[in-house]
């Protein structure tokens, strides 16, 4: 390893200081290392970077349509976690939600870095784009986009509103509320865009986005719907702690019953896991304390687009997908119970299956298509 790559015993000690022990950060560091797809031995490289980062570049963060959750994921902390050193990093210098100033003084916080420009552009929330259902300083949200899109370096789309318009695009949506990258196509705008897509965000996607450009200097490579493929490469039924009950046909079959403590499968009260592609299974929540299959809740498939209309209702099996052979998922979970010997296989079709519906299918090249 060479000098460049060296973490100081000081910025260790710093860190230490403000309460994280340095075991518990090179750790972190270590598993963000593995996300983006290095050894885990490059935690030190990582820390050596964060370390040397020598600017912090600035954010603004555009808070549309939303409930301000991504922003709450993102400030959180009631201790500092190795993350919130990892994204203490950005200097965030427009986040509504968040700054203590107000009225004219922040609007020349936007005014001033829509001249300078380079900025990372962060937008939390749907775009509203009839007249009149999203206003920022007496200006149309669909208005300012167009505006700070425009000088901004690069832009992350936070969480499933900011990705698609996510719940309040959900059905009738009478502000019409459009995602971040339906809005700059409509605005005629190219920049380079990463959707973290997901009710609310998980800040640390943020962070894997973070340092995957300080240590190696490029985004992370992204998937047709612009996500991380670090991040939504595999769906959360493939790699699901209960997956093993799924196999063998063991399913809660309804709330408060004697299943349930015994943490079977939930697709039979609702879970969308086999169509949803996200990491929630590896990076958890609050710290990696759980998430929520883990806490005995169906996933209801919150990182996938359209999700709300979708896979309402919310408890139900997922409707709408055949499986050769077993008439379907429903079905095919029902016959599960009776022959598990099929089961693996079966699980496979599903996946299958639902990857195809989900419009996710491998070209010859190994590339989405
Ligand atoms: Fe896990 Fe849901 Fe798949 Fe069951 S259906 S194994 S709970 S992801």
């Amino acid at each position: 390893m060479g000098k460049k790559d060296e973490v100081s015993n000081q910025f260790l000690q710093a860190i230490e200081f403000r309460g994280v022990n340095r075991r518990d950060f090179l750790k972190f560091c270590g598993a963000t290392a593995a996300l983006i797809g290095l050894s885990e031995l490059h935690a030190p490289k990582i820390a050596a970077a964060l370390e040397k980062a020598a600017k912090r570049p600035p954010v603004i963060w555009l808070n549309f349509a939303s409930c301000s959750g991504c922003t709450e994921a993102f400030i959180k902390a009631s201790y500092l976690t190795p993350a919130d050193i990892i994204l203490d990093l950005l200097s965030v210098d427009y986040n509504e939600t968040i700054m203590a100033a107000a009225g004219h003084q922040v609007e020349e916080v936007l005014e001033k870095h829509k001249k300078t420009g380079g900025y990372i552009l962060i937008v939390e929330g749907g775009v509203p784009t009839n007249k009149g259902f999203g206003m920022m300083g007496g200006k149309e949200m669909f208005e300012v986009l167009k505006e700070m899109a425009g000088p901004a370096l690069a832009i992350v789309a936070v969480g499933s509103c900011a990705a698609d318009g996510g719940v309040p695009a959900a059905k009738p949506n009478p502000a019409n509320i459009i995602g971040t990258g339906q809005a700059l196509e409509r605005l005629g705008i190219k920049k380079p865009l990463i959707n973290l897509d997901r009710c609310a965000q998980n800040p640390e996607y943020l962070v894997g986005v973070v340092v995957n450009y300080l240590l190696l200097e490029k985004l992370p490579d992204l998937d047709k719907l612009g996500r991380p493929m670090m991040y939504y490469g595999m769906t959360i039924h493939d790699n699901c702690e209960r997956r093993a009950h799924f196999d063998a046909g063991r399913f809660v079959e309804k709330f408060g019953t004697k299943e349930e403590p015994l943490q079977y499968c939930l697709y039979k009260v609702g879970c969308k896991g086999p169509m949803t592609y996200s990491a929630c299974w590896k990076i958890q929540d609050n710290a990696r304390t759980s998430w929520c299959i883990k806490a005995g809740a169906p996933c209801l498939g919150c990182a996938e687009r359209g999700w709300t209309d979708k896979f309402a209702g919310f408890y139900e099996p997922l409707p709408g997908v055949t499986i050769p052979g077993l008439g379907g998922v429903e079905a095919g979970a029902d016959k599960l119970g009776a022959v598990a010997a099929v089961a693996t296989a079966a699980g496979i079709a599903i996946h299958a299956v639902a990857t195809k519906a989900s419009g996710r299918t491998k070209g010859k090249d190994g590339g989405e298509k």
